[in-house]
């Protein structure tokens, strides 16, 4: 076996351990992998071990991809989002985690096709609140989410976090709990949302044990990005 099958072997195992020690039910984390900057050839590697969905921010490199590989892949957009490509990320993707702007929601509401199911859609959350940031701050979350879910060609799922990085785990899982309560706080005003995308390669013990049910590593499967 190669490193990248051996790697998503450990993490799924890792995964399911991480789900019992924080009670959570079992298989309700999953695994997306983040394939930005990565080969094809290494790409093929993961799906080789049964991975079936992967992260791109990048709307050219991902297309190349897409392309190359077994159409049964599920394509999750993960990157900030530029208006003349919400096009193509209507055409080739499944999910967007990034959203954070109520002008790209729309342009991808209006360009989703009316024959592929509605694109599944994250908020992006800005949990540390710097002005500099993508993300919606909290307060402004219940709002927008409203604007998202009358959309119809989207599907509102949930939420997606990147906190700024930090060794400390206390500081992670605070960060992470933010965000779950703000998730929380949505479904319980009547949003019908089950998606908590949060945790990355240096973070994920801590989303899971806050209640995320999409990691997204890249590192952790791959090694260190060069690019
Ligand atoms: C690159 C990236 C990841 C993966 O990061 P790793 O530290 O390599 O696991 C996760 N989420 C987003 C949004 C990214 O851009």
């Amino acid at each position: 076996m190669t490193v990248i099958t051996d790697n998503i072997n450990i993490i799924n195992t890792k995964i399911r351990e991480l789900e019992q020690q924080y009670n959570r039910t079992p298989c309700s984390v999953k695994l997306l992998v983040v394939s930005k900057t990565r080969s094809i050839a290494d790409i093929e590697k993961a799906i080789a071990a049964g991975q079936k969905s992967f992260g791109e921010n990048h709307v050219q490199e991902a297309i190349a991809k897409i392309q190359a590989l077994p159409e049964n892949i599920e394509w999750h957009f993960i990157g900030p989002i530029q208006a003349n490509k919400t096009r193509a990320i209507t055409e080739h993707f499944s999910w967007v985690h990034s959203i954070d702007r109520l002008k790209i929601a729309q342009r991808l509401n209006d360009q989703r096709s009316e024959n592929l199911p509605p694109l599944n859609i994250c908020i992006e959350i800005n949990v540390s609140e710097e002005t500099t940031k993508s993300g919606i701050n909290f307060t402004e979350l219940p709002k927008f989410a409203s604007q998202i879910s009358k959309l119809p060609h989207l599907k509102l799922r949930g939420l997606m976090a990147i906190p700024e990085p930090t060794d400390d785990i206390a500081t992670q899982r605070a960060n992470f709990h933010k965000v779950a309560t703000a998730f929380h706080d949505l479904q319980n005003a009547g949003f019908n949302i089950d998606t908590l995308s949060m945790g990355m390669s240096d973070d994920y013990e801590a989303a899971i044990a806050e209640g995320a049910t999409i990691i997204r590593l890249g590192t952790a499967i791959f090694g260190p990005r060069i690019k």
